[in-house]
């Protein structure tokens, strides 16, 4: 039978959820006239769509990658099964929560030896040098690893792979992540995903936060049925697109970031405790902002939980370039 377009949409569903064709040892994936011909024609679909641009394409990888075993996409190892996922068992555990002494409000990652010269001791709870000299207007922030390795490429995967199911396995550890702030949040939190600006959404075709929140919700109302969380949308509002925070200076993080998030006090609960979401906290510009703009129209508090953390070097904190960057910061 020819393959066609419509053919592939009929195979594909939305409900093929981590389901798995294993493969038998010792078999090559694909063995077989058949399938070898049906793959050919995949393939010859795909490469037209990636020409054209069509949305068939992710269909089209989804559906290649769910019926003909391929490479890991993290680290290149051979699939022994074929799952919508394509990503090994072993790059799916290797992701290490982070475990280093770190800054109790923002989560950066202290030398100990600096913090005691400074007359910080852990009962008192450490706090970086930027959170000491310029406070957050959010509570803490929390991130469940570094971002580096594995995680990394995943996050790549679901920001610029259009693999957004890679959300399911990243949220389940943004959940963990959460669950670290239930001894201090409140009862209630109102969950809000950092939003993208609305072109780059519809480009992308999803908000990665927003999925790693749905996630790491549902997760939570397993692990913590007392605790609720309700993730609201629209209340926070991206005003204009901004240059990615990894290209910047500390300095130019903040200009990047002015008057680029707004609240929609219509929606918003005033009073409310809020948890905000995204995938990567680089400089903490971000979540500063988003912070100070929902405290600013009524939030109680903000909570920040990120799956991943960027930890630079400059870990001694008292040095020249910490200054710097502590007045960097919004
Ligand atoms: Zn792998
Ligand atoms: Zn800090």
């Amino acid at each position: 039978m020819a393959w066609s377009a419509d053919r592939a949409r009929c195979i594909f569903s939305n409900s093929l959820n981590e389901s798995t064709l294993h493969v038998s040892p010792g078999v090559p994936p694909g063995n077989g006239a058949g399938l070898d011909d049906g793959r050919a024609g995949i393939r010859l679909l795909l490469n037209a769509a990636r020409r054209t641009g069509l949305p068939l394409r992710s269909t089209l990888d989804d559906l290649i990658t769910t019926l003909f075993p391929s490479d890991c996409r993290v680290c290149g190892d051979s699939l022994l099964r074929s799952t919508i996922l394509p990503i090994c068992d072993s790059c799916r555990v290797a992701v290490p929560a982070q475990t280093m002494a770190m800054c109790h409000c923002c989560g950066e990652a202290l030398d100990m030896e600096s913090a005691r010269f400074a007359g910080q001791f852990p009962a008192e709870g450490l706090l970086c040098y930027v959170c000491r000299v310029l406070p957050p207007m959010f509570e803490r922030a929390v991130a469940y690893a570094v971002y580096q390795d594995e995680i990394r490429e995943m996050i790549h995967l679901l920001k610029y792979e259009r693999m957004g199911g890679v959300a399911k396995l990243l949220g389940g550890f943004l959940a963990e992540s959460i669950l670290t702030l239930q001894a201090e949040a409140a009862r209630e939190l109102i969950v809000v995903a950092v939003p993208l600006f609305p072109a780059k959404q519809r480009q992308r075709g999803y908000n990665q936060a927003q999925l790693l929140a749905d996630v790491a919700i549902a997760k939570l109302r397993r692990l913590a049925p007392d605790w609720r969380l309700q993730r609201l949308s629209g209340v926070l509002l991206r005003r204009r697109d901004t240059r990615s925070q990894f290209e910047l200076n500390p300095r130019s993080r903040r200009k990047n970031l002015e008057g680029a998030f707004a609240v929609d006090a219509a929606n918003f609960p005033i009073g409310c405790e809020v948890l905000l979401i995204d995938d990567i906290y680089t400089s903490g510009a971000t979540a500063r902002e988003c912070a100070r703009v929902l405290r600013r129209d009524g939030a109680h508090k903000v909570w920040v939980a990120t799956l991943a953390r960027a930890q630079y070097v400059r870990v001694a904190m008292w040095d020249s370039d910490s200054m710097h960057a502590a007045q960097g910061f919004g």
